[in-house]
């Protein structure tokens, strides 16, 4: 039978050969992909497709999964942690003044984070709430975040001696392309921190392109008080996007009793 077929000639049937070439097409669209993060029903995570364009060839079209799987790469590398589920949807109103707060971090975020966001003063007014909705809208707009600790990550540059080391990890920190400070200048201030900050913060004033988010305990005149040129980069790069929340027990929510 075998023979008896191989022995016929193909039959020229026009359309035989685009129909063989449309199941091929259909049968690698539908091969599952080996692409971790992030389960795609689009291209079964192989992160491309092929089609068919206008003039009848075969093309490679990429899947928009590629994006939110950057976007998931770029949240783990954040060092957001449990910041990460920070949004502005999640954040509870209670007091009328809280909502000039989400205002200038919405509007902040909303424009792509042209500059830098800073929340000062007031312990416990959801400051690092309303930072981290604004750098997580960031990140989702595919920006890279990188998050830092002021307590920790500073205290663990002054600890590096190794040129090599040091120049690599605070790289890291430096040339981030949004980097959030939290709790800058907790704590006990040194010089050695004075000139990690100003270094820090020189830098990104230096190149416009660079997003800074910040939020500090001190309020401006206290970092003004710490080192000028500091506070006057700081005041100057936020523009409109800038809170201050005077101190009062009352818009502490962790000193609220109900
Ligand atoms: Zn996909």
């Amino acid at each position: 039978m075998l023979r008896y077929m191989a022995s016929r000639p193909r039959p020229q049937v026009p359309w035989l050969d685009e129909y063989a070439e449309a199941c091929k097409i259909v049968e690698y669209n539908l091969s599952p992909g080996k692409l971790t993060g992030y389960d795609c029903p689009i291209c079964r995570n192989k992160g491309n497709l092929i089609g068919i364009d206008d003039a009848g060839k075969q093309v490679l079209w990429l899947c928009s999964c590629r994006e939110k799987r950057q976007i998931i790469r770029n949240a783990h590398s954040s060092n957001l942690g449990e910041l990460l589920q920070k949004r502005f949807s999640n954040f509870r109103i209670e007091e009328d003044w809280q909502k000039v707060m989400v205002k200038a971090a919405r509007d902040f975020a909303a424009e792509g984070g042209k500059g830098w966001l800073a929340m000062l003063g007031q312990t416990g007014c959801g400051k690092t709430h309303l930072c981290s909705a604004a750098a997580n809208q960031l990140l989702n707009m595919g920006r890279k975040v990188v998050y830092m600790l002021w307590t920790t990550d500073a205290r663990q540059l002054k600890r590096l001696s190794m040129e090599e080391v040091y120049d690599r990890m605070f790289d890291r920190f430096r040339k981030a392309d949004v980097l959030y400070i939290d709790d800058l200048f907790k704590g006990k201030i040194t010089d050695a921190d004075v000139q990690l900050c100003y270094d820090l913060l020189n830098f990104r004033y230096n190149d416009s392109r660079l997003t800074t988010i910040l939020s500090s305990e001190l309020s401006l005149e206290q970092i003004q008080a710490v080192d000028g040129a500091i506070a006057g980069r700081i005041r100057e790069r936020c523009g409109k996007n800038f809170v201050t929340v005077s101190p009062d027990p009352n818009k502490n929510w962790r000193l609220r009793q109900n």
